[in-house]
């Protein structure tokens, strides 16, 4: 039993192997899936040549099923998605929706896990939605 990733809308599986699959629009209403990779804190980023965007450009993501947009309460500029781990525990995951970012946070009840070397710029959002 594999790690898996949920749209946390439709509960649609959107990781395949070691990736996860997105719907995504980039700036002058450009679309076109891309992929993630399923290990938190790998950065490598598979999309089509055709569909170009800037490093630093903000990328609307949305479910590949059901189209909803994966954005999270938390800071307009993450996303959020859900990971099942092998014992079925589910995760919230947010991610910077900037091209090239690198944050990520691994969130389950209190406890929060970090990866990226620009993890710092939302930590302060994240936290305080976390005193609840
Ligand atoms: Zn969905």
């Amino acid at each position: 039993m594999a790690i898996n990733y949920l749209c946390p809308h439709c509960k649609g599986y959107i990781s395949l192997n070691d990736a996860v699959v997105f719907s995504v629009k980039a700036s002058g209403n450009k679309r076109g899936l891309i992929s993630l990779k399923t290990e938190l804190g790998n950065y490598a980023v598979d999309k089509n040549p055709e569909f170009d965007f800037h490093e630093g450009e903000e990328l609307d993501f949305y479910c590949p099923i059901c189209h909803t947009e994966l954005a999270s309460d938390v800071h307009g500029k993450l996303a959020r998605i859900i990971m099942v781990d092998e014992n079925k525990t589910e995760f919230d995951i947010l991610f910077s929706r900037r091209a090239g970012q690198k944050s990520t946070y691994k969130i389950i009840g209190e406890t929060m896990e970090i990866f990226g070397d620009d993890s710092a710029e939302y930590i302060d959002f994240i936290n305080l939605s976390m005193n609840f």
